[in-house]
């Protein structure tokens, strides 16, 4: 399955907590590129300029990233990926790598938010654990981003009958346990 939402809908937390339910691996994109950049891999170092600026990571890195994780062994019985595909050509990038691996995704889950709230709740991340990305303008930039790029992702999905939408907004157990909810009617 795929999480998408725009930055701050805590779909991080959500992927978590999905993942452990269900007994499959979460992937990140941009964990995976968080922990290069800390590592200061070339991937890290070339990834980092784009995430500091609020913008997307060029799709030559990302795509071959996302194939290489794929093409893992402990992805075969699911997989919850977050943060990928977000745009139009990802999406079609993953059609290819998901075929490649015979692999199928049964499920994509929106989490929804108004960007008042992601904006508010971004500014608070931001002082908690002071990623270089949290700042006002980059915040505004990184939402720009979802609503011009990546909401057409979810029409595409839409178009193929798999899209769950659930509300992000509310207490973090509470929003696992709608997710659990949509999960399970759409099963
Ligand atoms: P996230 O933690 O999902 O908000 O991702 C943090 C940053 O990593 C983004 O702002 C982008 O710079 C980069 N990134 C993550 N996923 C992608 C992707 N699918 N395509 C391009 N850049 C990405």
């Amino acid at each position: 399955m795929l999480i998408i939402g725009p930055p701050g809908s805590g779909k991080g937390t959500q992927a978590a907590r999905i993942s452990e339910r269900l007994g499959v691996p979460a992937i990140s994109t941009g964990d995976i590129f968080r922990d290069n950049v800390r590592r200061e891999t070339p991937l890290g170092i070339e990834a980092k300029k784009f995430m500091d600026a609020g913008d997307f990571v060029p799709d030559t890195v990302t795509n071959s990233m996302v194939r290489d994780r794929l093409a893992e062994d402990d992805v075969r019985e699911g997989f919850l990926l977050d943060g990928y595909p977000r745009t139009a050509s990802q999406v079609l990038e993953l059609d290819d790598i998901l075929r490649e691996n015979s692999l199928e995704l049964d499920v994509v889950l929106q989490l929804t938010a108004d960007d008042e709230e992601l904006v508010r709740r971004l500014r608070g991340r931001a002082e908690l654990d002071g990623r270089s990305d949290d700042t006002e303008q980059v915040i505004r930039h990184r939402l720009g981003l979802y609503h011009d790029q990546t909401v057409v992702v979810v029409s595409r999905y839409d178009e193929r009958g798999i899209v769950v939408r659930v509300d992000g907004i509310g207490p973090i157990d509470e929003i696992t346990e709608r997710i659990m909810d949509a999960l399970k009617v759409s099963s």
